[in-house]
């Protein structure tokens, strides 16, 4: 059994920066994800869309910014585990001291004064067509539930099924390089951005993007790989047949919390409770950054879980060195940081 200054359960953008911030206290992280990469929601779901909220970086694709914190959190001491999940929390006793036990699907177990729950949206599933019999079948040949590589979009005729934000952004991006793009929704309300539901709007009126609303998906043909596929207008009820290369179904995601259920920490609906002080949960020393947590104005935003993680890691500092002023300064005159980056004084 491992023993680390601070078990992270999740390798999202948060979780990521949660190891920058602890190795600025010279503490060391043990990063724990299910997925088979790092990199969270940004990796997973949208690796190559743009982010321009980041600051001080005006753009960058969702892969990047992944990219650029691995890269942030080189010099640190950390250790990567994927493709295993977190399945159990247990406090045990060490030299007389309160530690927590966490133990994942490949049996690994690791012990800490802190674990900080970085899990985004838990364990997530992308939303299937409720209608299509095995949709999967065609994964990968046609049929996607997030944009893994733009190139293969390029000259083939997409159909972008959904009503948020992530339809509107691709088929907004997407249009640059189709050969022909259709955005299908069963309403003509969008739940997305304002702002890039006009650019949609827009690119219709310069016949650059097809929208059928309100319509849905009916069938998808084809023997190995999608062919085309038949839509049914709500209004008129009548089936349409459409050529069709590549079906991206952007419904979102069913958030599976999963074993974050059994662990016995105050919850607020789908998401934990902590108090804004230090991201605290109901247990002393496991603490919830990120998109797993619940507070009053919590906004969802890859920069609100670096503000929340900051602060925990103060917290989680203070449990291993009781008593002790936590080190502050600012990174420029951060010894352990400018030692590790091999500046020269
Ligand atoms: C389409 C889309 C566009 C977005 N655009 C932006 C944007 O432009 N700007 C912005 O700021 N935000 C954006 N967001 C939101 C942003 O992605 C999230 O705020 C961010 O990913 C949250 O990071 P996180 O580290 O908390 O969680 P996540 O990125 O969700 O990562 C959590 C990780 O925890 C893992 N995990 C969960 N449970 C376990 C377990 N039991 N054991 C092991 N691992 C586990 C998951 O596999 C996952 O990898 C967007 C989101 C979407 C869906």
């Amino acid at each position: 059994m491992v023993k680390t200054d601070i078990i992270i359960i999740g390798a999202g953008p948060v979780g990521l920066f949660t190891v920058f911030e602890a190795g600025l206290l010279g503490l060391n992280c043990t990063l724990i994800d299910n997925l088979d990469k790092p990199g969270g929601q940004c990796a997973e779901l949208y690796p190559e869309k743009p982010i321009y909220d980041i600051p001080g970086v005006p753009f960058q694709t969702a892969q990047e910014h992944v990219d650029a914190l691995l890269e942030q959190i080189k010099p640190f001491d950390y250790e990567l585990h994927l493709s295993e999940r977190v399945d159990s929390i247990e406090e045990i006793e060490y030299e007389d001291d309160n530690f927590w036990k966490v133990k994942t699907t490949e049996e690994k177990e690791f012990f800490s004064k802190n674990i900080f729950i970085a899990a985004g949206a838990g364990s997530f599933e992308p939303r299937r067509p409720p209608n299509i019999e095995d949709p999967d079948k065609f994964l990968t040949n046609g049929v996607e539930y997030a944009v893994r590589s733009v190139d293969k979009y390029k000259d083939k005729n997409i159909f972008i099924f959904g009503g948020g934000d992530s339809a509107l952004d691709w088929t907004v991006e997407l249009s640059k390089i189709a050969k022909s793009i259709c955005l299908v929704h069963r309403r003509d309300a969008f739940r997305g951005a304002q702002h890039t539901e006009e650019l949609m709007r827009n690119l219709v009126k310069e016949n650059k993007v097809n929208l059928l609303t309100p319509y849905l998906i009916d069938s998808i043909i084809g023997d190995k790989k999608v062919d085309s596929i038949t839509l049914k207008n709500f209004e008129t009820n009548e089936i349409e047949s459409y050529e069709a290369d590549e079906l991206l179904f952007l419904f979102g995601l069913n958030k599976k919390l999963g074993p974050i259920l059994d662990w016995n920490i105050d919850l607020n609906g789908k998401k934990i409770k902590v108090n804004t002080e230090n991201y605290q949960t109901s247990k002393e020393g496991i603490f919830a950054v990120g998109d797993i947590n619940d507070y009053p104005g919590k906004l969802d935003l890859i920069l609100s879980g670096f503000h929340e993680t900051t602060l925990a890691v103060q917290e989680a500092y203070k449990r291993i060195y009781p008593g002790e002023r936590v080190p502050f300064g600012y990174t420029t005159s951060n010894s352990k940081l400018q030692e590790k980056l091999g500046v020269k004084k």
